[in-house]
């Protein structure tokens, strides 16, 4: 299967920096990105037969357009695509997505971590298969109209005598079409045992470790392409011993798959392990073999100096969550100097609870105001969030194949209207900044592996409003 995308304006990193490329073609075959160039002066997007665009091959060799380009494409779907502005399918690296069930609850509206989890959790025990499914469903919606391709999902609570399934998840991401690193997460310390969830939201350690081999043997594919990869994430130190983290790491090591964690979120959370354990978060991970290139950390709000030097040493990844950071009144976490000591950090918009959306450019740019807020008006430039949300999360997943236009990359594309009105005399500035300082528009057109996802700006996968109406049901019934 064929498809061109003719005429586009590329935003993409090439040589680390962001770039902007007018009237650019992308060739795109079985799912993968074969050609990226100028367009050929002459040719007519609508004009399949004889359409030759010219650019890079695989090997990154000058494609000569006489014996190189593709032969005359009767057979190839054409895209015009002369009024976008065309982006890397965009990142997310730390969400929860059954949590759209439980945004905007006015009883933690104003909360912090612990109080809005102590509530949180007395509703979450009424998971089941069909609330988290219809839950991931609209998260992902939401996602993919913003032009994010593929997603975290951190789902760690399991309730007792429920039907909710880790495999929800999955049947979510393959209707709706999205790539997923999905982290079979968990929490085997309760109210009992000195944690913050109730007993009956825990499961035992030899229950977690089991189903946490089954599914990495059932799902987990290492192709570099894989649309669906899984990560294994014990949710937290409050609700998980240290005997689940050292289990835990020796099983993701065996089977080689990524670690995931929240970490130093709060200061609450910090009080929590030094009483507990004698050392802060960052320490404590480390004493249990928690760093490493393997591993990314979701919020990183509350580090020294020290803890940045051991994460960049180390080569583990941050999850940078602003917009919940600010809502639960957590933080700034020092992304800027993380970025300076050269510690790869993505965006994550976080659980639906605590943002309450899911827009991972618009998540982008509430990072780069954040670090503004915090440290001058210098602090993060549009090319750094613009890298964060695109080869940033593509490095936190450790995905080669993620997050930049050029040949032998996914083709996961986001195409956005340059005359939208939201992006209106910007773009005719600068396109990055259109993109980064502005308020990004819904996604045009999606493409993830190459399959359209996302066109005329609706999702083409699902009903968008019958799935909105069927997840308000749920919550009205269960959830509120
Ligand atoms: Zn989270």
């Amino acid at each position: 299967m064929k498809t061109i995308i003719a005429g586009g304006t590329v935003v993409t990193v090439r040589n680390d920096q962001p770039v902007v490329l007018e009237n650019q073609t992308i060739v795109i075959q079985d799912g993968v990105i074969h050609s990226v160039g100028p367009t050929e002066s002459g040719s007519e997007p609508q004009g399949a037969a004889g359409f030759r665009p010219r650019g890079r091959s695989e090997e990154g060799r000058d494609l000569n357009p006489d014996q190189d380009a593709p032969s005359p494409c009767h057979d190839a779907e054409i895209i015009d695509a002369r009024n976008h502005l065309i982006v890397p399918g965009l990142i997310n690296t730390h969400h929860h997505l059954y949590q759209s069930l439980t945004r905007g609850l006015i009883e933690v509206q104003n909360a912090e971590l612990f109080d809005w989890l102590t509530v949180l959790y007395q509703k979450w025990r009424h998971l089941d298969r069909q609330a988290v499914k219809t839950a991931a469903m609209v998260s992902m919606g939401e996602l993919l109209l913003s032009g994010c391709t593929t997603t975290n999902d951190h789902l760690y609570i399991f309730p007792q005598g429920s039907d909710a399934r880790f495999e929800s998840v999955l049947e979510a991401a393959e209707t709706i079409g999205m790539r997923i690193h999905a982290c079979r997460g968990s929490m085997s310390v309760g109210a009992s045992g000195g944690g913050l969830p109730p007993d009956d939201c825990t499961q035992t350690e030899d229950e977690i470790l089991t189903d946490c081999a089954r599914v990495i043997e059932a799902y987990h594919n290492p192709d570099p392409y894989a649309m669906v990869r899984i990560d294994l994430a014990p949710c937290s130190p409050f609700s998980i011993s240290p005997e689940l983290l050292r289990d835990t790491q020796a099983l993701a090591r065996e089977k080689e798959v990524l670690l995931h964690t929240h970490a130093a979120e709060t200061l609450d959370e910090e009080e929590y392990c030094l009483e507990k354990f004698g050392k802060r978060p960052i320490p404590l991970l480390h004493e249990y073999q928690w760093l490493g290139r393997d591993v990314y950390l979701a919020h990183c709000v509350h580090l020294d100096d020290a803890d940045i030097d051991l994460l960049a040493e180390t080569g583990t990844s941050v999850a940078h969550c602003p917009c919940s950071n600010m809502r639960l009144g957590s933080g700034i976490a020092p992304i800027a100097r993380m970025l300076a000591k050269g510690v790869t950090v993505g965006i994550g918009v976080d659980g639906s609870s605590s943002n309450d959306g899911g827009n991972v450019l618009a998540e982008a740019r509430q990072a780069l105001l954040l670090q503004r807020v915090q440290s001058g008006a210098t602090a993060l430039s549009t090319a750094q969030a613009f890298r964060l949300a695109t080869v940033g999360g593509a490095d936190v997943f450790s995905r080669t194949k993620l997050g930049r236009i050029e040949p032998s990359m996914a083709a996961d594309l986001t195409m956005f209207r340059m005359d939208d009105l939201a992006f209106a005399g910007a773009v005719a500035q600068d396109p990055l900044a259109a993109l980064m300082l502005g308020h990004a528009p819904r996604a045009d057109r999606v493409l993830v592996n190459g399959k359209t996802v996302v066109q005329d700006g609706r999702l083409v996968t699902v009903d968008e409003h019958q799935l909105a109406r069927e997840l308000n049901t749920i919550v009205r019934e269960r959830f509120r």
